[in-house]
């Protein structure tokens, strides 16, 4: 048992407390607002994308306040994992649940009331029976209680994706102990759900914390699925780095996808709800841990998963509605740090999950889900940028293009199809608007099969007069007809396709038919390049970290996150001063593992006959940067750039001070990149700098601030030089 950690501790700042508990030096934004609320026992609403850094808004206050932090979480693995990590940095946390035997209950809830623990975790069931009530009464009343805090809340909703009866009862909470705050967390996009939470939880004049859903770090980009999708796929899992997800729509699926990559000599694991508690708890410890490195799925996997460094999710099928695809592939980077979502999209695929939907007993339900999976498709087929359309999604609106995306990177071209969608449209109507997609292609493509020739539609004067085109090119545009609502299709279960007002005009030649034609690869980021001495350290440190995690049977990301490995092995620190300034690196962290770390770090330079590097990840000295090449983290900075964010914005979102964020613009600058200055600096400062600058040429940076005084920044100096030279 860890002792508990003195909340008498006084701290000179919130970010002075979260350097100390947790290594990180800024608030993720929204994060200062909810966790000032919670301090002054305010309720709060906390909705916050996957990644967001949820958890904190929680665990920093339990820190400071006196009392336990009571944390209401529905899963048990998900439970174990957080305090884990909160261990590992030293903190008091444990967990109460079903799945631990009485002597360990019993020691726990001595340690709670013996006041030892500042957070606890526990499942809604445990909390809400006579015991959990009056276990937390007792605390109440001894050591108190600090707030309850309401994980994953879109559980107590009906309209949400997961609801959990179990949740309903927490309501209670709030008549019983209506002095204690009460901070509910959910990662769900809807207003209808949210709006439910608010009710259900009775929550008391919430703060209401909105995070934008826009998942910056994230790529998204759409393939084709065609005949050799199988060796595109493989070809990315080799490129990409760390670990992935792959989605499947069925076990069956999941199970022959295992099966090919593992026969092809890839580290992967199969999960779905057809394997047994034991195998599939041990192939997601096994993924955790990265014993594996790939872990093909069903969407059964992943909600209980808190695994921060997934570098990709792939999904092989379509999912079935964009909510489920959006919480699906926002499992890749919660770390923050850059990951990649590829969706495959097949006509056959969505015939499939078409086909599932129509065994739903339940007409409405059936409405529902096809309208969701139309939409899903949509999102699929768009020829704009991806994130405007899932953002849209959710009610907002992303001003300008993202560039993180495979249309912003290389926008489809526009074909002028009106020939061919006339031929599709008079097959239709010479087959008397009765049949299928996957008829029309048959006939237009002259096949012989037997339901052809029975029905004489080989003697139609349609029949083959669309040979020159292949059959995924004629879905293409079928599909593309429906969704510019060219062409309608019945939606009884058996779509058959129905000329509508506009097919006629197309017919008559009075409308025009372009088509996005997605066949088109996006040339998409690279992976991170680093400078050769930077990836062997760090693969170093990663074999370290794992063997760390190992002896102590956690997580390697437990340890410490990808991001402050990756500093290490940029900067090298080789004292425990320096390594403390890593970001990650709290005090508790720092005891336990700044020695091993530093020793490991100065025999790596030792070997290499290399030093520390203190400003690696800061400095840009002008005659290094020329033989310097933009990489993913310019690119990554561009990207928020242009989404809008200021310099500040972007550093707190990556993690990275100012001064980085300054210095990667002044490259991408002069990269010849157009960035507009005076969102980056004050016009009248601009204009101050110029005057100098002009004055004094090829001065130094310091004579030139010595100059200007003080109340110029060397960021602004450097912008403004940039941009002059450039
Ligand atoms: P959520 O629950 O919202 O999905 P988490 O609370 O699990 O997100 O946080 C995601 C990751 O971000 C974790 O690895 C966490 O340690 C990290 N994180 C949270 N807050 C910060 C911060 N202020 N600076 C850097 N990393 C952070
Ligand atoms: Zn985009």
């Amino acid at each position: 048992m860890v002792e508990k950690t003195s909340p008498t501790q006084v701290f000179p700042s919130l970010e002075g407390a979260l350097k100390h508990f947790f290594g990180y030096d800024q608030f993720r934004p929204g994060q200062r607002r909810v966790i000032e609320a919670v301090l002054k026992n305010q309720d709060a609403l906390v909705i916050m994308p996957t990644g967001g850094g949820k958890s904190l808004c929680y665990q920093l206050p339990a820190l400071l306040k006196l009392g336990v932090m009571v944390v209401v979480s529905p899963l048990i693995a998900l439970m174990q994992d957080q305090v884990d990590s909160l261990q590992d940095n030293g903190i008091a946390a444990t967990c109460l649940n079903s799945a631990l035997d009485y002597d360990t209950l019993c020691q726990r809830e001595a340690a709670l009331r013996a006041g030892q623990v500042n957070l606890l975790y526990v499942s809604p069931e445990r909390l809400m029976r006579p015991g959990g009530v009056q276990l937390l009464e007792h605390l109440m009343q001894t050591v108190g209680v600090s707030g309850f805090a309401i994980d994953e809340a879109h559980c107590v909703s009906e309209w949400g994706h997961d609801f959990r009866p179990e949740y309903r009862q927490l309501s209670t909470l709030r008549e019983r102990f209506p002095q204690v705050a009460v901070i509910a967390l959910t990662a769900t996009a809807t207003e209808r759900v949210r709006q439910d939470i608010a009710q259900q939880l009775r929550l008391r004049d919430p703060l209401i914390q909105v995070s934008s859903f826009n998942r910056a770090n994230l790529f998204y980009e759409v393939r084709p699925k065609g005949r050799d999708s199988y060796q595109t796929l493989r070809q990315q899992v080799k490129q990409h780095q760390g670990s992935g997800i792959i989605y499947c729509l069925s076990r069956k699926r999941v199970d022959e996808l295992a099966q090919r990559l593992t026969v092809d000599g890839e580290s992967v694991l199969p999960y779905h709800a057809g394997l047994s508690d034991q195998v599939r708890r041990d192939n997601q410890t096994r993924f955790i841990r990265d014993d594996v490195r790939l872990m093909v799925a069903t969407v059964a996997f992943g909600m209980g998963i808190n695994k921060p460094d997934v570098r990709f999710v792939i999904h092989y099928d379509i999912p079935r509605n964009i909510e489920g695809y959006y919480q699906e592939s926002g499992r890749a980077g919660r770390d923050g740090e850059p990951a990649h979502c590829t969706l495959y999209l097949a006509y056959g695929d969505v015939a499939t999950a078409d086909y599932l939907i129509s065994q739903k007993p339940d007409a409405e339900e059936q409405r529902i889900a096809r309208q969701q999976l139309r939409q899903m498709v949509d999102y699929a087929e768009a020829t704009v940028c991806r994130r405007q359309v899932q953002l849209s999604y959710f009610g907002e609106t992303l001003n300008g293009l993202c560039h993180q995306c495979d249309n912003c990177i290389n926008p489809p071209p526009l074909e002028d199809w009106t020939i061919e969608a006339q031929k599709f449209l008079s097959c239709v109507a010479r087959c008397q608007e009765r049949f299928g997609m996957t008829h029309i292609i048959d006939v237009l493509r002259g096949s012989k099969k037997q339901k052809i020739l029975d029905l004489k539609h080989d003697r139609l004067s349609t029949h083959g007069i669309g040979k020159d085109r292949s059959v995924d090119e004629w879905r293409l545009l079928g599909r593309s007809l429906l969704h510019q609502r060219l062409v309608d299709e019945t939606t009884d279960g058996y779509p058959v396709l129905k000329l509508n007002a506009a097919s006629w005009q197309i017919l008559r030649q009075q409308l025009p038919v372009q088509v996005a034609v997605a066949q088109r690869f996006a040339d998409a980021p690279s992976e991170m390049v680093d400078r050769p001495e930077v990836a062997q350290l760090l693969s170093i440190l990663k074999t370290l970290r794992k063997q760390l995690a190992d002896q102590q049977s956690v997580p390697p990301y437990v340890v410490f996150p990808e991001s402050a490995l990756r500093q290490m092995a940029q900067t090298r620190p080789q004292t425990l001063e320096s390594f403390s300034q890593v970001s990650g690196v709290g005090r508790r962290k720092l005891d336990q593992y700044g020695q091993v770390f530093t020793d490991r770090i100065r025999q790596f330079c030792a070997d290499y006959g290399l030093e520390s590097d203190p400003g690696a990840a800061r400095r840009s000295r002008p005659g290094r940067e020329r033989h310097q090449r933009v990489g993913d983290t310019h690119r990554h900075t561009l990207a928020l750039y242009h989404q809008g964010l200021s310099v500040e914005a972007i550093a707190s979102q990556r993690g990275l001070r100012p001064s980085t964020i300054a210095s990667h613009l002044e490259r991408l600058i002069r990269q010849g990149e157009t960035v507009d200055l005076d969102r980056l600096v004050a016009p009248e400062d601009q204009r101050a700098i110029q005057a100098v600058l002009t004055e004094m040429g090829d001065s130094s940076l310091t004579d030139i601030r010595d100059r200007l005084g003080p109340t110029y920044s060397y960021e602004a100096i450097r912008l403004v030089r940039a941009c002059q030279r450039a």
